[in-house]
């Protein structure tokens, strides 16, 4: 016979946003369990990853509140940013301290921010379920790999892009493939970084380095964000090859690079759910959204939409409301909806005002650019914006 278990919240994928949100929702006294297939570790050792991701000071904020062990995981506080246009003179220059921030933002490698979840999730000893959800059935009891039954009040999509339980509902979502790929790697350059991490566009394709390590160390995690077709190319090539064309792509201040390694291809789709909810079921982090990677917002939006999702669960408690209540996620949705639309389709604008290459347009973009550099109040509130 099948073993059946219930729980008023069952989280299905355990990547960063649902191990937050399994932790989160345990403090607030729900009885949660999560279901993860995947072995999770708490002990992460060896050289510099190159998938990473940057976190805002207000993701920090949500992961200090869960008892994130930060010493245990090693990150950058990174204080400033540079953003280079190649058809612009003039660099925008964003320096936390200037902007009245205590720093822009965490880098941090995403095994390691996972690992330090796994150890906050087993520290409050809640139910994890070790297999794939593999069948929903119609009076909503999900099954698991193992023929585990499951009821939960409230079903939590966390299981990425490719969802599993969306696909269950019949949400569709919106889809914008950019036709280019993420080309990551781990660059160790001659010089130290000081903390400063930099991007540079070139003809609406960007080249980002990202500090790794405290502001001695001189590795970077690198996303270049380019046509398919090249991305791939540069991978296959030979190593040497691939140096001489990174070294001319980025700027001088960064450096000799001397190695690369932990190469990676990540084809960038932008992808929105046209609803975040339906019955007791209701989409968070990638199952819900996914955007380019330039601003480095994927993740941060996810820990938004769990920290909205938190507060509104316990106001419906409150008001003794069920947790699945279509009012409560409803509420949930208008909240986040068109928050992340806004920097999806900012993102979207952004990749196509630096793509355009009418000469015109190319003078018109670097005496913006100057402007911008010019007006503090302006670059506090693209911040402000970029940090919330
Ligand atoms: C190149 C690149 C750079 C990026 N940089 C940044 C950045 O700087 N800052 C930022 O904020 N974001 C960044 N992102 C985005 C960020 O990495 C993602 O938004 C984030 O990792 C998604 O987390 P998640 O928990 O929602 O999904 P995932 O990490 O995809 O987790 C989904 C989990 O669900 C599980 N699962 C799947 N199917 C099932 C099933 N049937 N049953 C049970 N479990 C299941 C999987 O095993 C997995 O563990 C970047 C993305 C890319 C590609």
């Amino acid at each position: 016979m099948n073993h059946q278990h219930a729980h008023e919240v069952v989280i299905i994928g355990g990547g960063a946003a649902g191990l937050l949100l399994a932790g989160q929702l345990h403090d607030h006294g729900v009885h949660v369990a999560l279901v993860e297939p995947h072995d999770l570790h708490t002990e992460v050792q060896g050289a510099w990853k190159a998938r990473t991701v940057a976190l805002t000071p207000a993701s920090v904020d949500l992961l200090d509140r869960l008892g994130f062990d930060w010493s245990h995981c090693r990150h950058s506080r990174y204080r400033t940013v540079l953003i280079e246009d190649a058809d612009a003179p003039t660099t925008l220059r964003f320096a936390a301290a200037e902007l009245g921030q205590a720093f822009l933002g965490v880098l941090v490698e995403l095994n390691r921010l996972n690992a330090g979840l796994v150890h906050c999730i087993q520290v409050r000893d809640l139910p994890v379920y070790r297999q794939p959800a593999v069948r929903l059935h119609a009076d909503r009891r999900l099954e698991l790999g193992d023929g585990t039954i499951l009821h939960g009040q409230l079903l939590v999509a966390t299981d990425g892009a490719q969802s599993w339980l969306r696909q269950q509902t019949t949400i569709q979502q919106s889809i914008l493939d950019y036709g280019q790929s993420a080309l990551i790697a781990v660059v160790e350059t001659d010089r130290p970084h000081q903390g400063r991490a930099w991007q540079r566009f070139t003809d609406g394709y960007t080249l980002a380095f990202l500090p790794l390590g405290d502001e001695l160390s001189c590795a970077y995690s690198m996303v270049w964000s380019l046509p398919g077709s090249q991305a791939q190319a540069l991978v296959q090539c030979p190593w040497l090859e691939l140096r001489s064309t990174l070294q001319r792509s980025m700027a001088e201040e960064l450096g000799q690079v001397l190695t690369i390694y932990d190469q990676g291809l990540y084809p960038l789709v932008a992808r929105h759910a046209l609803r975040y909810h339906e019955g007791n079921i209701v989409l968070v982090g990638d199952a819900a959204h996914t955007i380019h990677p330039l601003a480095g917002q994927g993740l941060n939006l996810g820990l938004t939409d769990i920290r909205v999702l938190i507060e509104e669960l316990m106001r419906a408690r409150r008001r003794g409301l069920p947790l699945e209540h279509a009012s409560v996620l409803g509420r949930y949705q208008r909240r986040r909806i068109g928050d992340n639309a806004l920097m999806q389709g900012s993102m979207t604008v952004l990749q196509d005002l630096m793509a355009e290459r009418h000469p015109l347009w190319r003078v018109a973009r670097g005496q913006g650019w100057k402007w911008i550099e010019r007006q503090p109040w302006l670059k506090s509130w693209m911040v402000e914006w970029a940090v919330q």
